[in-house]
């Protein structure tokens, strides 16, 4: 079977019918079409009444002088007119027809053509967010000790870091006593996102897709799309401590022959190198992205990232409110952590402190009630 649609610019063929035109105009040998069937719908213009439809009617010529089978009559569509409304017609027709003909069950046609399948977070973040994780929705999130009003001398006495008292609402059915813990999957935050994208060359939002051919232990969404920015956001660690093994890593991503030693001297098997991993890596905390900044010819893929950085990991916090006041609602009491980086570049910010410092009244976080073991609890009254 053969459809056609087509139209025509003063009765010539459109650019990519210019080489069936011309085997037209040769004309196809008689009979060569005599098992084709086919439909042909016709766009044109009736303003440019003397060449309407012109090259519709020539391919239907040639079409039936070759022997093919006309399945519906040629449609036209007019565009100085309905032409929607012609189009759909002639459509409508044609699968009428074969529906018809194929005894097809076209009950399931008249409903949308897309499926939308909402998702929760929880759905999206398979391996990050644990099983057991359910959302928590913020109700209140007060300030308990920086300058809220704005009329603090400094000169007097330094700020003082950021302390929130931040309540979340439990979902039905969550319970807890006082002395538990709450886990809180943190998000990173923008800017971290955006430095680290920047240095591996990849835009936030550049639509991915990960596979993983040979299978294995996953804690990154697989055979998904998502934006690289979600990926960094959402499911990677990005402010740990360089490992040796991912200086390693970075050490075998770079042909310049000064900065490939450079990474090595901290690896080696020597006392040498383990004294300056300890020094200049640990104590001062520097990152897989630290070292990516600073070492700027190591050209790593994204892949090579995404493999090397470990999955984010949810903080603990003690609940520090009392059902008795009401089961539904937690309170938890989290310092900022943030303040000059050991690294000596710029600011350092707790990934989850800071989040939860942003959280507003309606946000969703992820996290679960944790029963420490052994139990901390309050003396019974
Ligand atoms: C059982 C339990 C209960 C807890 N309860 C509470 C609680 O009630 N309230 C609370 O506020 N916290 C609590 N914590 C701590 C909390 O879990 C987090 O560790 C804390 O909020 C910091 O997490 P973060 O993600 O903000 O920081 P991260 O991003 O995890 O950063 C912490 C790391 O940064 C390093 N670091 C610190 N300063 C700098 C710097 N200037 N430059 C570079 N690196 C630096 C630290 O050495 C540390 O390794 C609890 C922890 C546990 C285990």
């Amino acid at each position: 079977m053969l459809a056609v649609v087509a139209a025509s610019y003063n009765g010539k063929a459109p650019d990519n019918a210019l080489r069936f035109d011309d085997l037209l105009a040769a004309g196809l040998p008689e009979g060569s079409l005599s098992n084709v069937r086919f439909a042909l719908l016709g766009a044109g213009n009736t303003q440019w009444v003397a060449t309407y439809q012109a090259f519709p009617k020539r391919i239907e010529e040639g079409l039936l002088a070759a022997g093919a089978t006309p399945i519906v009559e040629r449609g036209i569509a007019d565009a100085a007119g309905d032409f929607d409304g012609m189009a759909s017609r002639w459509m409508n027709t044609l699968w009428a027809t074969l529906a018809e003909e194929y005894a097809a069950d076209t009950s399931e046609a008249s409903g949308p053509r897309y499926q939308v399948q909402l998702l929760t977070e929880s759905d999206v973040r398979p391996a990050i967010v644990s099983k057991q994780a359910y959302p928590l929705t913020v109700v209140a999130n007060e300030e308990l000790v920086a300058d809220a009003t704005g009329l603090w001398d400094f000169s007097i006495e330094p700020p003082r870091p950021s302390a929130k008292s931040i309540t979340f609402e439990l979902p039905d059915g969550v319970t807890y006593d006082t002395g538990n813990h709450l886990a809180v999957f943190a998000k990173n935050e923008l800017a971290l996102v955006e430095r680290a994208l920047r240095r591996l060359g990849v835009d936030y939002d550049q639509v991915l897709r990960l596979d993983m051919p040979a299978g294995g232990r996953k804690h990154l969404p697989v055979g998904t799309p998502v934006t690289a920015g979600i990926l960094l956001t959402e499911f990677l660690e990005l402010q740990d401590v360089a490992t040796r093994s991912q200086i390693q890593t970075l050490a075998e991503h770079t042909q310049c022959p000064w900065t490939r030693p450079q990474l090595q001297s901290y690896t080696a098997d020597t006392e040498e190198a383990e004294e300056r991993y300890s020094k200049e890596i640990l104590g001062k905390r520097i990152s897989v992205l630290g070292l990516l900044e600073r070492f700027p010819t190591v050209e790593l893929p994204l892949a090579v990232f995404l493999e090397m950085m470990g999955p984010i990991r949810p903080r603990f916090y003690s609940i520090s409110s009392a059902p008795s006041a009401n089961p539904r609602r937690v309170r938890l009491t989290v310092g900022l952590l943030e303040g000059p980086a050991l690294s000596g570049d710029g600011q350092y910010r707790g990934t989850c402190s800071s989040y939860i410092a942003a959280l507003e009244p309606g946000d969703v976080v992820y996290g679960y009630v944790r029963v420490p073991s052994p139990t901390f609890a309050p003396p019974p009254r």
